[in-house]
């Protein structure tokens, strides 16, 4: 579970761009951020990671208290979007990293990065380096390195904005699969997609952002894909998620 409570976020001197947002996020399930380009999606996954410090208001995790935490003590791993894999390590050592940093027992990294390449049709590549992987497969190991770690937090920042069409419809299946097949997790995924977010999200959040909205980086609406789509609560919700006139 993700509680964040009146949580804000300033870059220096320059305007806020997260205000006020209050979101509680249950375990188990599926929320998407979306808004448009600047809004703060991005900015607001990195706090929940612990690669942004929080200028104001509180993130929980499990209940915990975050904001001081540092981000290998979350309980949370992150996908990005440029992948982000160690160039001179193997896949199978780009999974194990984590891992071996966090003193896991050899034969558990064994078995963990083994199940792993298995869901993810790996185990052909566990020996070669991410430089002679296609565009689909590197995310593939970015997403393995997330799964072996166990989190109670997936965190994907677009993650499949890099693949050609076919593969982002594949890989939007196995991201779908890995959360139902983990049970206790709490996912937050980042898209510019319409068509992601409709059918991946339990609950939709929606970011302002630009002229037409009052206040820049708080929630325009929280709820499920069809609510915002049937109810949206104002004309910049409608506009975003393209609702019915
Ligand atoms: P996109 O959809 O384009 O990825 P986003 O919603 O993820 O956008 P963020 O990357 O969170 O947006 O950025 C939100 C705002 O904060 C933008 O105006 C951006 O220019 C600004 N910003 C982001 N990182 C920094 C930084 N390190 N220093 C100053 N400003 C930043
Ligand atoms: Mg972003």
């Amino acid at each position: 579970r993700i509680q964040l409570e009146k949580v804000f976020k300033a870059y220096g001197d320059n305007p806020p761009v997260i205000r006020d947002v209050s979101l509680d996020i249950g375990t188990n399930e599926f929320c998407v951020f979306v808004g448009p380009s600047g809004c703060g999606k991005s900015t607001l996954l990195r706090m929940v990671a612990g690669l942004e410090t929080i200028n104001g208001g509180t993130l929980r995790i499990g209940g915990q208290p975050m904001n001081e935490v540092a981000p290998a003590q979350r309980g949370v791993a992150m996908v990005f979007q440029s992948y982000a894999l160690f160039p001179h390590m193997t896949v199978f050592e780009n999974m194990a990293f984590g891992l071996r940093l966090s003193k896991v027992a050899e034969p558990q990294i064994q078995k963990r990065v083994g199940d792993a390449a298995r869901i993810l049709q790996l185990e052909p590549f566990l020996q070669r380096l991410p430089k002679a992987l296609s565009g689909g497969q590197r995310q593939r190991v970015a997403i393995g390195r997330a799964i072996v770690r166990q989190p109670g937090v997936f965190l994907f920042d677009e993650p499949l904005s890099n693949l050609d069409a076919a593969l982002r419809v594949q890989t939007r299946f196995e991201i779908a699969k890995i959360h139902r097949d983990f049970g206790q997790a709490s996912t937050i995924y980042v898209t510019h997609d319409q068509v992601e977010a409709m059918t991946l999200a339990d609950r939709i959040v929606l970011l302002n952002s630009g002229p037409a909205v009052a206040r820049d980086g708080s929630v325009a609406q929280f709820g499920a894909p069809l609510d915002l789509y049937h109810h949206p609560v104002n004309q910049f919700v409608a506009g975003f998620i393209g609702s019915p006139k």
